[in-house]
């Protein structure tokens, strides 16, 4: 029988910085990266150090092709990118996507060769063994890949611009809405139509309105305006996500508590958790 599985798997979850320690045991320290399973295909959506953990286990399964997406390069979501192991694999396929705005055309392939460069990086991406093709495309397009998976974009509101995506697999849809900054009372109106009936939502949550005020213009949301958003667009599920380094446990459970008070369907993700649409 054909594999048909459809989920989401967090590897990563915290905004920002790496937060290890005590106080992060329960909903993870690493920053983001997220796998997105379509049938047989692997998505891998950004690069945090979350993506270290998910390439043993991709390395273990002995899987061969996966597709990996930017939504941006801030070092949170790159900074794990060349401790990928499936990138030392010589029989591995790895095809990797980022958009691009007209402000700033720099390619996929770049983007990578830049951020392993000196003096950031000891060794360039001619280290990689695996079959590595660079893809690009502008914000709003949508493609298909094989396997009956669809991908819609769209241009988020963050500093130097952020992507958006929406993964559509045998009739469910997951969101992946990382890195923007809403304005207060006017809902982004290309996240609803990107969000509209969506089974899962995962939505950049790094404050709270309370104190949304003081961190005007710093690229990030808040879990409200995710609840706001979902209850509007008509989603299913809202992941809370890109949590705030500053953050421990106890505040986090707070804060799903204050949610699911206003919209029962919202969890605070935890690394390591696996939902499926
Ligand atoms: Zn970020
Ligand atoms: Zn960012």
């Amino acid at each position: 029988m054909a594999n048909e599985q459809f989920f989401v798997r967090f590897w990563g979850v915290r905004g920002s910085l790496p937060t290890p320690g005590p106080s992060t045991v329960e909903f993870g320290g690493n920053t983001p990266c997220i796998e997105i399973r379509c049938g047989d295909r692997v998505l891998v959506f950004d690069a945090g150090s979350g993506i270290h953990p998910l390439g043993d286990l991709l390395w273990a399964e002995g899987i061969k092709r996966l597709d990996l997406f930017f939504t941006h390069t801030h070092y949170d979501h790159i900074g794990g990118l060349p401790f990928f192991a499936p990138f030392m694999s010589a029989e591995t396929q790895i095809d990797i996507w980022s958009g691009h705005t007209e402000d700033d055309d720099t390619t996929t392939k770049a983007l990578v060769k830049k951020f392993m460069s000196p003096p950031f990086f000891p060794v360039p991406p001619e280290i990689f063994k695996a079959k590595v093709g660079y893809h690009d495309f502008a914000p709003g397009n949508q493609f298909d890949l094989p396997g009956r998976v669809t991908i819609k974009t769209i241009a988020l509101n963050h500093p130097g611009g952020s992507i958006g995506y929406r993964v559509e697999y045998g009739g469910k849809s997951i969101c992946y809405i990382t890195d923007t900054e809403h304005v207060p009372g006017k809902p982004d109106q290309k996240i609803l139509k990107l969000i509209q009936d969506a089974d899962v939502v995962i939505y950049d949550a790094t404050y709270c309105d309370s104190d949304f005020e003081k961190f005007v213009g710093f690229g990030h949301s808040t879990w409200q305006e995710g609840i706001r958003l979902c209850k509007s667009a008509n989603a299913r599920k809202y992941c809370i996500f890109h949590h705030r380094p500053s953050h421990d446990d106890a505040q986090m459970r707070e804060i799903e508590a204050h949610a699911q008070a206003m919209f029962p369907d919202s969890i605070v993700v935890r690394e390591g958790m696996q939902i499926i649409p």
